[in-house]
């Protein structure tokens, strides 16, 4: 059948609140023409992040009701521990609020001075926490990862001849590599086992831990399945096994493929990696066995870690986001292909290569389509990465100019899928009357959040 149909039933519905083209230009205006600074009630389909967003299903919601609020060792943290090691194999399992605090407490522990550390595509919170300790974080992609209507079938796959030349050279100096699955920074594309596998081999034969930053392990999981020689056969749960039995540690956050609307967990063998953690865990997170969540939080968890490598909802899931893609790329819309699990990428700039970097075309784009249909998406392009030399002030434009449309787990049907692609469809068709954006506000850093624009005449 080609219909997808969504693997569940709706128990509880929150409204959409319709609104109209008028009323969406003065939000708009009042907005400084940054998405962001509109109100979620406002907006029809809200695709600006799939990070806590996920619905939770009846199990979970009954799974809370029985979170355990003790202080210390509550039976809530041992049924997530026990889920959590059922799937990763690691001996020490340490809750956080969410995922970078993980990586906070992991970068850390493991800094040293002159520290590098080398991965696919490190995220920004990833990148973040290890550049605020002084140290350095490479990335290094394959370059197939880097040319949007390349088709590869694992773009988020790490350069192994790279990485060991990066070895070779900062040798010593690497106290981990960092693999993403799948790659969120890179367009959610996916790594495949034998990357993974051969990466653990490289880090390990040069001395450095292998860490899995594994927010979509679950969807990179299946597209093993769906991609890979000889996984096609073994369930998405072997598949995770197995990806996390070739680490020494993993970061997450839950706020992906846990389900769940907040939570993530730092977990390892090492036993005196894991007591320091736990040492920093205690001033910033809080006891061992609640790490920053409620009892409630870590059952929640628990149960959607169940619920995530369930073959029917991931086949869902991956279909739903191609399904979304193809529609769009059938009608001429330019876009990172394949697409990957979380959401689509609209290529801005060439939707709008009439606009040039310096005008931010996928900042009008994510404009427009808020205007045309309610729709909101997130600029990922010069906004978000664009410079000004520091000395010549010359405008210096990201390397691409995206729009990337984050699909919520289990929030939306095939019907708003429909609509959203309809609404781009006819965005694409009168892509010549757009025009481009100046900024009149930033902040030091960080602008995307708050800037304010206004259109050139
Ligand atoms: C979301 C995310 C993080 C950070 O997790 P938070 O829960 O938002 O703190 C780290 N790495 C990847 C790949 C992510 O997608």
């Amino acid at each position: 059948m080609k219909t997808i149909i969504e693997p569940f039933k709706i128990k509880s519905v929150e409204p959409i609140r319709m609104s109209s083209v008028q009323e969406r230009a003065e939000i708009l205006k009042r907005a400084g023409y940054n998405p962001f600074a509109i109100r979620a009630e406002d907006v029809l389909i809200d695709y600006l992040t799939d990070s806590g967003t996920s619905s939770m299903s009846s199990e979970q919601w009954a799974a809370m009701m029985r979170g355990d609020e003790s202080y210390a060792g509550s039976r809530s943290f041992f049924r997530f521990e026990e889920e959590v090691r059922r799937i990763t194999g690691f001996r020490n399992i340490i809750p956080t609020h969410q995922g970078r605090a993980a990586e906070k407490i992991l970068f850390n522990v493991l800094h040293k001075p002159g520290a590098v550390y080398l991965g696919n595509t490190h995220f920004d919170t990833t990148r973040a926490n290890i550049e605020y300790l002084g140290d350095e974080a490479i990335d290094l992609v394959i370059p197939e990862g880097l040319i949007p209507s390349k088709i590869h079938p694992f773009k988020g796959n790490i350069d192994l001849e790279r990485l060991e030349d990066n070895l070779k050279k900062h040798k010593g100096q690497v106290p981990a590599v960092i693999t993403t699955v799948t790659n969120n920074s890179g367009g959610g594309q996916p790594v495949s086992m034998e990357n993974i596998r051969e990466t653990s081999r490289l880090a390990r034969k040069y001395g450095a831990l292998f860490v899995l930053d594994s927010a979509r392990f679950a969807e990179n999981a299946y597209f093993i399945k769906m991609r890979e020689r000889d996984y096609a056969d073994k369930s998405p749960r072997e598949i995770a096994q197995e990806i996390f039995s070739y680490a020494d540690a993993t970061t997450m956050s839950a706020k992906k493929d846990g389900l769940a609307n907040i939570g993530g967990f730092l977990a390892c063998n090492d036993d005196d990696l894991a007591a320091e953690a736990r040492n920093l865990l205690i001033l910033t997170e809080g006891f061992p066995t609640y790490g920053g969540l409620a009892g409630r939080d870590l059952d929640a968890i628990a149960q959607g870690l169940r619920e995530v490598l369930e073959e029917d909802y991931l086949h869902y899931r991956v279909r739903s986001t191609a399904y979304f893609a193809e529609k769009i790329s059938e009608a001429g819309v330019p876009l990172i292909l394949p697409p990957g699990g979380h959401a689509v990428y609209i290529d801005a700039g060439a939707f709008l290569d009439h606009i040039p970097p310096e005008q931010f075309p996928g900042q009008v784009l994510a404009n427009e389509i808020y205007l045309h249909g309610g729709i909101r998406g997130v600029e990922i392009g010069s906004v978000m990465f664009g410079k000004q030399d520091p000395e010549t002030g010359a405008f210096q434009p990201a390397v691409l100019e995206l729009l990337r449309l984050a699909i919520p787990r289990r929030v939306y049907t095939q019907s708003h899928v429909d609509y959203s692609a309809e609404v781009i469809t006819e965005v694409y068709k009168k892509r010549r009357e757009l025009r481009g954006f100046k900024i009149v506000y930033e902040a030091p850093y960080l602008r995307h959040f708050t800037a304010r624009f206004e259109p050139l005449a």
